[in-house]
C-alpha cells in the first residue's frame, strides 16, 4: 500500500467510525467493515439503505445493521480466502522449483561423476579396477534411480495439491461472485459482465441495454411480514427475473432488494418493453405463504433502464439507469422508466396495465415459502 493510499484508508476509517459513533452503533469488526464499505463510496444501494434507516424513527438497530451487513458485505470472506489459496499456490510453485533445481544438480553431478568413471575406464588395465569401476558405476546409477523416484513421488503429491488448489479457487471464485440467497450473480459478477459486455457492444457496434429494478415498499413489507419471508419474497423475485430473461442476458443481485438486468443485443424500446413484462409479471399474482395461506398481497418492482451510448463508460450508463429509476419511483412506482424518456421530458414511460383487483386472490396465486 503506498502512502497516499494509506492516508485515504485512515481517512475512510475515521469517518466510518465517526459515522458509527453519532449513531451509536457499536464500533463491532461486521459494523465497521459496512461504514468503511458506506464511507468509500462504493455502493450507491448500500447509501440509501442507510439513508432510509436515518428517516426511520427507530434508526439503527443491532438487526438492521447485522442486515446491513448481510446484504452487504459478504464477499469480503470470499476474497481472504482467495487470498489464502493464491498464497499457497506461490508456496507450492517455490517448493517444486526448489526440488526442480535440487534434481537438476544432481543429474549434473551424476553426469560429472559419469564422465569421470568414463575417463577412468579408458586408462585402466587392471580387471579388478574395472570390476571397481563398474560397481562405482551401478551404485551412482542406483542413487541417481532412487533419486528420481523419490522425486516423481514427491512431484505427483505436489501435482495433486495444485489440483485440489485448483477446485478450490474455482469454488472460492464462483462463490466471491454468488448471491447466497438467490443463488444469483451478486455485484461483482455484474460489475464484471457489464463491463465485459460494453466492450463487446462498443467494438462490434451493436446495442446494449442495463435495466436496475428495486422491489417496491420493501422494507414496509419486512416490517409487516418478518425478515423470513421476506427473504424468500427476494428470492421469488430472483426466481422470476431469472426465468423471464435468455441466452446471453444476465440478472444479478446488486444488492440488498435491488437487481440489475444486463441485455446485450438490446437497444432501450426492446429493454422497456422487456422490463414491462417483467414488471406485469411480478405485479399479477398475490402471495401466499405456502403452508400457512397466508395472504402477503402483491409485491411490486419499478425498473429504470438505459442504453449504453457509443463512448460512454459502464458506471455513466449505470447512474443514468438508476436515475431513471428513481424517476420511476418518484412517479408513483410499479413502473418502468427509462433514461432516454426523462431526458426528452416525458417522465413516465409505461404505466401498470392490468392491475388485478384488490383482495382478490387469484386461482393462479404465487407462493412464497418460508
Ligand atoms: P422504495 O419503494 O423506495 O424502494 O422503498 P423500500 O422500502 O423498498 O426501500 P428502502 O431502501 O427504504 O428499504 C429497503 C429495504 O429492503 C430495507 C430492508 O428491510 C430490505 N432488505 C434489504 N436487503 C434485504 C435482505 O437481504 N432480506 C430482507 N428480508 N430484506 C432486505
Ligand atoms: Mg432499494
Ligand atoms: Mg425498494
Amino acid at each position: 500500500m503506498d502512502e497516499a493510499t494509506a492516508v485515504n484508508a485512515s481517512r475512510l476509517a475515521e469517518q466510518a467510525l465517526m459515522a458509527m459513533q453519532a449513531r451509536g452503533i457499536p464500533p463491532t469488526p461486521e459494523n465497521f467493515a459496512v461504514w468503511y464499505l458506506h464511507q468509500s463510496g462504493g455502493n450507491p444501494a448500500l447509501g440509501r439503505a442507510i439513508a432510509a434507516f436515518d428517516k426511520s424513527p427507530e434508526g439503527f438497530t443491532a438487526e438492521r445493521s447485522a442486515e446491513l451487513n448481510r446484504a452487504y458485505c459478504r464477499t469480503i470472506d470470499h476474497s481472504r480466502h482467495i487470498q489464502q489459496v493464491s498464497e499457497r499456490f506461490n508456496g507450492l510453485v517455490e517448493e517444486v522449483t526448489a526440488k526442480l533445481g535440487i534434481a537438476t544438480s544432481q543429474t549434473r553431478d551424476y553426469s560429472e561423476r559419469l564422465s569421470s568413471l568414463g575417463s577412468g575406464i579408458s586408462s585402466v588395465i587392471d580387471p579388478s579396477q574395472l570390476v571397481t569401476l563398474v560397481r562405482e558405476l551401478e551404485n551412482q546409477t542406483e542413487l541417481m534411480r532412487q533419486r528420481a523416484s523419490k522425486l516423481e513421488v514427491e512431484l505427483e503429491q505436489n501435482n495433486r495439491e495444485i489440483n485440489d488448489l485448483k477446485d478450490d479457487l474455482a469454488n472460492a471464485r464462483r462463490a466471491a461472485s454468488t448471491d447466497p440467497l438467490t443463488g444469483l450473480g451478486n455485484r461483482k459478477l455484474f460489475d464484471d459482465v457489464f463491463a465485459d459486455e460494453a466492450e463487446t457492444a462498443l467494438a462490434s457496434g451493436t446495442p446494449l441495454s442495463l435495466l436496475v429494478t428495486d422491489i417496491d415498499h420493501f422494507k414496509l413489507f419486512n416490517d409487516t411480514h418478518g425478515h423470513q419471508i421476506g427473504d424468500a419474497v427476494l428470492k421469488l423475485v430472483a426466481e422470476r427475473l431469472k426465468r423471464s430473461v435468455k441466452g446471453r442476458d444476465t440478472v444479478a443481485r446488486y444488492g440488498g432488494e435491488e437487481f440489475v438486468v444486463v441485455l446485450p443485443q438490446t437497444d432501450e424500446a426492446a429493454a422497456v418493453r422487456l422490463a414491462e413484462q417483467l414488471r406485469a409479471e411480478i405485479a399479477k399474482s398475490r402471495l401466499v405463504v405456502r403452508n400457512r395461506g397466508q395472504d402477503l398481497g402483491k409485491v411490486t418492482i419499478s425498473i429504470g433502464v438505459a442504453e449504453l451510448e457509443r463512448g460512454e463508460d459502464p458506471e455513466s450508463c449505470f447512474k443514468r439507469a438508476d436515475d431513471a429509476l428513481y424517476g420511476a419511483k418518484q412517479a408513483g412506482r410499479n413502473r418502468v422508466m427509462s433514461a432516454g424518456s426523462m431526458g426528452a421530458g416525458s417522465m413516465v414511460q409505461s404505466l401498470p396495465a392490468e392491475t388485478a383487483p384488490a383482495r382478490v386472490r387469484e386461482t393462479a396465486a404465487e407462493s412464497a415459502a418460508v
